[in-house]
């Protein structure tokens, strides 16, 4: 972890140089995954079950989960989880139904009727990773915006293990959502059965969820058939702290995104040398203790960076530069500094809120723009499952007061055709 005194007049280069956020734009896996799709589009379940025995090593019979194997992983999972599962779907409904909105109409003028018609995608594809860990989280926090939504139809694509199953603690998140839809195929070959269809899956219109550089890539590629929701970077942690935080939370903090992937960043901005020298000694020591600890010394020898700023002002100007995933704002008064925050995917406030809360269970969307994304988009959410429709009104008098001027805009753009469905309209 390096630590670095700040000057916000140089920060750009700075940035660059240490955030290492460039992205590939041609990947490795391009041509695997174009080919996964090519097969997928050609021979459906055959290329589905085929990939599955080679990078899941299950030859499946039947791709879609039965009836009988969600009862039988609901029926394994402890009783605790289960009530856990069911308090953080609380939480997460309950957040996300604030963000629904609604159709809307307005008398504009005499005979003008203008509005906007809100409707949910009619089919959507979830993407729960498992390759190497099992994320039940990430099916309460893609499946629950979609049905706030309104969104009829849900799939949920998932890999199976080695003993052709899907993992428990998936299969009893999507119990409590009450997502029956469910196929055992994963990476880059169900993303495009999800975008083209197979004998099995119908196709949806958009697909969503997080998962590694196959799947990434391979929505990246079907994008324009479907519409997806974003293509996720590692994950990402930016704390700014005053002299007065506790060094313990700041270090767990930024090791919980550390232990995500060795490329996940954490960044720690403070105005207090002595906190960063801390932090580092925290550091070590809870490492050293924690399951995946080379994972985390990987990302944070790498990645890991503490900037020392003059002020709790430069703090926040440079995280609006960062444009980080979560921002955790541990200062005395964090509510102050609210108002100033311009960039960010999520911000948690105060020394109690750490970004775990978030990942699970205080109720907004865990899936977040990454790599500095946040300068212009937003996390995942109820509007990412609806579309909106404008809906027009003219009575025939609205028409003839507004007929000519029309007409002139049509010409002026030599389009008669536009022009001549006016004037039939209004002749005599
Ligand atoms: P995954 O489900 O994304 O990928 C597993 C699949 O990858 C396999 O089923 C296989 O089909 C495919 N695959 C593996 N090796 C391949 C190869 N050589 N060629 C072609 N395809 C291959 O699971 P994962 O690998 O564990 O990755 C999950 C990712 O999702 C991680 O990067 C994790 O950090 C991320 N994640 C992000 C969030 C979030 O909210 N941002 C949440 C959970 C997980």
């Amino acid at each position: 972890m390096k630590i670095i005194s700040a000057d916000l007049n140089e920060i750009d280069g700075i940035l660059d140089q240490y955030l290492k956020r460039q992205g590939e734009v041609i990947s490795s896996a391009d041509e695997v995954v174009e080919e996964i799709l090519y097969d997928v589009q050609k021979k459906g379940d055959e290329a589905l079950k085929a990939y599955t025995a080679k990078f899941d090593g299950v030859q499946l019979d039947c791709i879609q989960v039965l009836s009988g194997e969600i009862e039988e992983a609901v029926n394994f999972v402890e009783k605790e989880f289960l009530e856990i599962l069911e308090e953080a779907k609380k939480n997460i409904l309950d957040y996300h139904m604030r963000q629904k909105q609604n159709s809307w109409m307005t008398h504009k003028d005499d005979g003008i009727i203008l509005g906007q018609m809100v409707t949910p995608i009619e089919r959507v594809g979830i993407y729960v990773p498992g390759g190497k860990a099992a994320y039940p989280s990430s099916v309460l926090m893609n499946a629950i915006p979609a049905q706030v939504a309104g969104v009829p139809s849900i799939a949920m694509v998932t890999p199976p293990g080695k003993d052709g199953k899907i993992h428990p603690y998936i299969l009893a998140a999507a119990y409590v959502c009450g997502i029956t839809e469910i196929y055992k195929v994963g990476g880059a070959q169900s993303i495009g059965a999800l975008a083209f269809g197979t004998q099995t899956i119908p196709p949806v219109c958009k697909i969503v969820g997080p998962g590694n550089m196959y799947v990434a890539r391979a929505k990246r590629k079907v994008f324009g058939m479907v519409d997806i929701d974003m293509i996720a970077g590692p994950s990402e942690i930016c704390i700014v702290a005053d002299e007065d935080a506790d060094p313990r939370f700041v270090a767990a903090d930024l090791l919980s995104q550390g232990e995500h992937d060795e490329e996940a960043s954490s960044i720690l901005i403070t105005t207090s040398v002595a906190l960063g020298k801390k932090v580092m000694e925290e550091i070590s020591r809870q490492m050293a203790c924690l399951d995946r600890r080379d994972i985390m010394k990987k990302s944070i020898e790498d990645r890991g960076l503490i900037f020392i700023v003059s002020d709790m002002d430069a703090a926040i100007q440079l995280a609006n530069k960062i444009a980080p995933e979560h921002l955790e704002i541990m200062a005395e008064n964090p509510f102050l500094m609210l108002p100033k925050i311009k960039n960010a995917g999520a911000i948690f406030l105060g020394n109690y809120t750490p970004e775990p809360l978030g990942d699970y269970f205080a109720g907004p969307n865990h899936t977040l723009p990454t790599q500095g994304t946040a300068r212009f988009s937003s996390p995942l959410g109820v509007d990412d499952f609806m579309k909106k429709s404008s809906i027009i009104y003219y009575h025939k008098n609205a028409l003839e007061k507004v007929q000519e001027k029309v007409i002139y805009f049509a010409e002026k753009e030599g389009l008669t055709a536009h022009a001549n469905s006016i004037k039939v309209r209004v002749e005599r």
